[in-house]
């Protein structure tokens, strides 16, 4: 699917590679050779290749190669660079990571700006080993990561940086084989994840324990032209509402919040279906993230590359610079507007789900 043809707010279920391209030394893992049963099913064409390189061989007209990558998927071993966790404040203690790439459109998506090179998903083969190395990670993590508000949830582990793992879970299962593996973990610990899609069924019969917390990743419907090959933002409210029915700790990341003509009464909305969606869910533990929109130069410069057109703003108007902790710089909605903008969602959070903690702003 071109950038073009992908239709905004429409549930693609399940996705399917047009390709899987298997390493050698995928191979020799369990759950590589799941995820080929799985492929084949589906009906991707499965490339088993000689050796542990590949190449894409992508056509040279960039929304052709664009579209040849988002359709393409590599299962490969994580090496043990993939597999030392990296903190990742405020979302969680540590990053784990099941796979890399999503084979969604978002036009402002915060890949651009973290994953090099064509736009392909990488799935790991040895996710045994990933979850292995976990629990020498327990107990740790940066003061900065845990916010009040978070304290008693343990050690927390985020699977959402780098891909939607709710997408591919068609594909791999890996999400549910990690759900299950958090369950029989019998430490104060949380996987978490957080989602643009809604195909929970298959999580919800798990024995999760209550130790993975679902997100669902949301915007208004009115600005659902922005994430093409998502699912439907009620279909998300609806998969959060079945999480928690099934007994699992959810929560909403708003985000990217947009400061778009008309964001006062779309997010207000989106609260209001929020709201409705919870509204007799006994008990339901509920936490919510509110991340603004923001871009750094290069990844500017590849959304626009991938998304010529787009009526996305990321011109400097109402914008000012902030520098990371790590020299970077990104464009960060001016004062004002960010004032605005918090004001409106914590006055709207707190008449509308009075129940949901506020873990960050940023
Ligand atoms: Fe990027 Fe998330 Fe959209 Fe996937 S769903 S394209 S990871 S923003």
């Amino acid at each position: 699917m071109t950038p073009s043809a992908a239709r905004p707010g429409t549930v693609e279920r399940p996705w399917r590679p047009r390709r899987l391209l298997v390493t050698r030394a995928a191979r020799e893992w369990d759950h590589a050779r799941e995820v080929m049963r799985r492929a084949a099913l589906l009906g991707s064409e499965i490339v088993e290749l000689p050796g542990d390189r590949f190449s894409l061989d992508l056509p040279v007209e960039p929304a052709r190669a664009y579209a040849a990558a988002k359709q393409t998927v590599a299962l490969v071993v994580a090496p043990p660079s993939k597999r030392r966790l990296q903190p990742i404040a405020p979302s969680a203690d540590w990053r784990v990571d099941l796979a890399e790439g999503c084979p969604a459109h978002c036009g402002y998506c915060y890949l651009a700006g973290s994953l090099k090179g064509p736009p392909i998903t990488r799935v790991y083969a040895n996710l045994e080993e990933i979850l292995a190395g976990l629990p020498a990670y327990l107990g740790q993590g940066s003061v900065t990561s845990r916010s009040r508000a978070r304290a008693h949830e343990g050690t927390t582990f985020e699977a959402s940086c780098y891909t939607d793992p709710l997408a591919l879970e068609p594909l791999t299962g890996a999400l549910a084989a990690t759900i299950a593996w958090f369950g029989r973990w019998k430490a104060p610990v949380q996987l978490r994840f957080t989602t643009k899609f809604a195909g929970v069924e298959p999580l919800l019969a798990l024995d999760h324990g209550g130790r993975t917390r679902m997100r669902a990743s949301v915007n208004p419907r009115a600005f659902a032209r922005f994430e093409g090959g998502t699912a439907r933002v009620a279909d998300r409210l609806s998969a959060l509402r079945q999480m928690a029915l099934a007994g699992y700790p959810v929560g909403l990341t708003i985000a990217p919040i947009i400061a778009a003509d008309g964001w006062q009464e779309a997010y207000g909305t989106l609260i209001d279906d929020a709201a409705a969606a919870l509204a007799d869910v006994a008990a339901v533990d509920l936490t919510i993230e509110l991340i603004t929109h923001r871009f750094t130069a290069g990844s500017k410069a590849v959304l626009e590359s991938w998304y010529p057109g787009s009526a996305l703003d990321m011109s400097e108007a109402a914008r000012t610079t902030k520098r990371t902790k790590f020299g970077s710089e990104k464009q960060v909605y001016d004062a004002a507007t960010m004032a605005e903008l918090r004001r409106f969602f914590e006055q709207r959070i707190a008449e509308n789900l009075p129940q949901a903690r506020v873990l960050y702003w940023t």
